[in-house]
Order: C-alpha cells, then sequence, then structure tokens
C-alpha cells in the first residue's frame, strides 16, 4: 500500500491485529505481516477441543515459515509430544482432519517415507520430497540416467544450443500437444524475458490424442482466423509453418 501515509498504514495494520485478522510475523529484514486464513478456522467449526489443538499445533509450524522454509511440516511423535494426546487419539484425529482437507499427509525421503504433516494447502519442500529426482518419493532412477546419457551426449557433441534452437524443440512438442505455451510480462531484466515477455512452458497430458490436423501448425495457431494468401499473415510467410517443415 504505498499510496498510503505510514501513519494511516500504522492504524489499519494495529486494526486487523486488533481483530485477529493478521498474523505478525519476524524475519531477518523485520516484521512480516500475513493475512489470516479464515477458511480454516471456519471449517473448525464443529471440532472437539482436541481436534482443534492438533490442527494448531501443525498450524504453528507454517508461522515459521519466513524463518526456514522446511519448518512448515511436522512429525506424529512431535504431534503427540506437544498436545500432549495418547497417541490413538492422535492418530483418530490427524485421520480426521486429513478427510476434512484442513491437513495432508506426506511421506519424507528423509526418513524411510515416515509420514509428516502439514497444512492442506502447502507445498511440501525438496527436504520431504527430495525434489526433482524423486516422484512419490521413490528415485526416479530411469529418468536420472536418461538425463545423464542426454547431458554427455550433448557436451560430447560440442553443438552450441541457441535460444532459438531450443525454442524450435519446444515449439514440435506443443504441435504435439505434449507442451503448453502461455507469454506472460516480465520486469525488465528478468532472466529468461525478451523485450518485457517470458515464455513460460508445461507439460500436458492430453486426453485424447490429436488429430492430424491439429498437429500440424494452423491446427494451433493462435491467428488462424487472420491468416490468408496475400495478407499480412500468410501460409507463405508464416514462422510457424517453416519452422515445422523445416524440423
Ligand atoms: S499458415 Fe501459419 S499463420 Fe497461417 S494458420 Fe497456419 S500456422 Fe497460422
Amino acid at each position: 500500500m504505498p499510496h498510503l501515509d505510514p501513519q494511516q498504514r500504522a492504524l489499519a495494520i494495529n486494526k486487523l491485529l486488533s481483530l485477529g485478522q493478521l498474523d505478525l510475523l519476524r524475519n531477518s529484514s523485520g516484521l512480516l505481516y500475513r493475512m489470516k486464513d479464515g477458511q480454516g478456522a471456519s471449517k473448525m467449526k464443529g471440532s472437539d477441543n482436541q481436534e482443534k489443538l492438533v490442527y494448531q499445533v501443525i498450524e504453528a509450524q507454517e508461522t515459521k515459515k519466513p524463518l526456514r522454509e522446511s519448518c512448515v511440516w511436522i512429525w506424529s511423535r512431535d504431534i503427540r509430544f506437544k498436545s500432549n494426546l495418547p497417541l490413538t487419539e492422535v492418530n483418530k484425529i490427524l485421520k480426521n482432519l486429513e478427510s476434512k482437507k484442513l491437513i495432508k499427509a506426506v511421506k519424507s525421503v528423509a526418513a524411510s517415507k515416515k509420514k509428516v504433516y502439514m497444512l492442506y494447502n502447502i507445498q511440501p519442500d525438496r527436504s520431504v520430497t527430495g525434489g526433482a529426482w524423486y516422484s512419490d518419493q521413490d528415485f526416479e532412477s530411469e529418468f536420472v540416467e536418461v538425463l545423464n546419457q542426454q547431458c554427455f551426449k550433448f557436451l560430447q557433441s560440442k553443438v552450441d544450443l541457441s535460444m532459438d534452437d531450443i525454442e524450435t524443440i519446444l515449439n514440435t512438442l506443443i504441435y504435439d500437444g505434449k507442451v503448453e505455451l502461455t507469454v506472460i510480462a516480465a520486469k525488465e531484466g528478468t532472466v529468461g524475458s525478451v523485450d518485457g515477455q517470458m515464455k513460460l512452458y508445461r507439460g500436458v497430458n492430453a486426453v485424447l490424442l490429436p488429430t492430424g490436423m491439429v498437429r500440424t501448425p494452423c491446427g494451433l495457431c493462435p491467428v488462424f482466423d487472420d491468416c490468408q494468401e496475400g495478407g499480412e499473415i500468410s501460409p507463405s510467410n508464416c514462422i510457424y509453418m517453416t519452422e515445422w517443415l523445416d524440423f
């Protein structure tokens, strides 16, 4: 809220704090404010005190997040210790909270796939999931092997790949319906941005196999309706078609 004068801003923050709608956190660079999750509070309606206690123990982990990203999860053993409830009771409550989608259990690669618990909307970090080389907490040896071979081949070939070369390959995946492209505005100087724009790619799972037409550039063309022979956009000067036919 840069347009507010500091005094007004302080008044507004104090009011929200007194209404219990903000959390006040601290990290090395100063104070941080975070909107409280009203959804969690309303979903806890009807829960007994023990269930609320267990939820609060898990929620309390998240308030440590600005200090240490990996703090957002907790072992069931620590939940039991902090809530002072018997194991069977804790397990029952955790199952209830999971079914209400207030928390989730994730198997940790760090400890023989033991479960850790976190709020439902939290993304587990690398210390739990193992990062890119793990899928469902299992080491993806085949994927690593393929990357290993491809990296070695690339280094042996001494080919100097440019951004355009990489985009050509990515475009073939787009034409095959395996990848989706989104162009977003980017700040000047952002790594990977060109002329204030950045291209983002993500793999997609096709529900149906694309038909032949959809596999051609015209089938996915964003300017299909404006394309006509003799026009500014036309098949004879089409860059998508040239790249596709060249490949
Ligand atoms: S020829 Fe090129 S510009 Fe025209 S519809 Fe096909 S892909 Fe699009």
